[in-house]
């Protein structure tokens, strides 16, 4: 028996961030989209009585603390798995990206062992057990086009934003999801994206008028303490992208292209702005 399922990376078309709650969470508004950039997990009989996980080429620790693990782990005590299994991770989306690639492996885990073990839990339920370990799993679970609200469990499906071309760029710096939310300051006077508006262009594909909606409020941090985010955006704006933004907490930046010739002529200016720049053309995948 080997398993084999792709947990593909995921991009916010527009982020606000609405109000920060007393138990310390903040709601959000975000549209959420898949993309076609997958970490691959591979899941094969182990002699062992532990489930163990391999995986070459990452950065991202392989013990207990990986989402892929805790996944398993959670699945494997509820329903009282006996069989261990051996997990291969194949990692291909960057690390701490605002790309929500550990949830992205924890949901595919979830839906894996489902499958695996005839466990026979709906969507629903999966998505219950997954907003334990962290508030995008449900999301990645559901995954295409959605609204999510609430910390991030409450999803609404949009239709489906297919076929748009992107160019994906991680600057190499690294920045703390929890630094960049702490720092946010939610001022009277800061300016908030319209999301309704932003779904509103997406459902016509109106790409101009995207450009001139799409935002991310969690710029407002990370813009200033990392300026090679603004200077990735200029880039793809002069090479002619519809819209750039800046993905979750960043540092990722995207940019929605008319054509791929566009976004491949960009990638190569955005590669030149510094070393170790990680970027990708590909598309939505819904
Ligand atoms: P988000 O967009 O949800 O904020 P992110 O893309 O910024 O997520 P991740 O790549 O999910 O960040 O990684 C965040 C942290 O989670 C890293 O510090 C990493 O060590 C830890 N982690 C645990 N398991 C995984 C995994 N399977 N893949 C990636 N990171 C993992």
């Amino acid at each position: 028996m080997s398993y084999t399922i792709k947990a593909p990376a995921k991009i916010n078309i527009g982020l606000d961030v609405i109000r920060r709650r007393d138990d310390g969470y903040h709601d959000l508004k975000m549209i959420m989209q898949t993309v076609n950039l997958f970490d691959i997990l591979t899941f094969e009989p182990s002699t062992g009585d532990k489930h163990i996980l391999t995986g070459a080429k990452t950065t991202v620790p392989l013990n207990n603390d990986n989402l892929i693990l805790r996944a398993a782990n959670l699945l494997t005590e509820e329903f009282h798995i006996t069989d261990a299994l051996k997990i291969s991770l194949e990692k291909n989306i960057p690390v701490a990206a605002g790309m929500a690639g550990g949830s992205a492996d924890a949901a595919a885990t979830m839906i894996a062992f489902n499958n695996i073990f005839g466990l026979n839990l709906s969507a629903k339920e999966l998505m219950e057990r997954g907003v334990q370990l962290g508030a995008d799993v449900p999301y990645c679970i559901m995954k295409g086009t959605a609204l999510s609200e609430g910390i991030g469990d409450i999803l609404t499906p949009l239709p489906a934003f297919e076929g748009i071309t992107l160019l994906i760029v991680k600057p190499p710096v690294n920045v703390s999801t929890a630094h960049v939310y702490r720092s946010l300051k939610l001022t009277p006077d800061i300016v908030h994206p319209d999301i309704d508006a932003i779904i509103a262009a997406m459902k016509d594909k109106n790409l101009p008028l995207m450009g001139s909606l799409c935002a991310n409020i969690l710029e407002t941090v990370t813009i200033p303490e990392y300026p090679v985010i603004n200077t990735i955006k200029e880039t793809m704006l002069s090479c002619g992208a519809d819209v750039s933004l800046m993905s979750g907490s960043g540092p990722t930046v995207f940019g929605i292209f008319k054509n791929e010739t566009l976004a491949d002529a960009a990638k190569e200016k955005c590669l030149n702005i510094s070393k170790d720049m990680f970027a990708i053309v590909t598309t939505t995948y819904n």
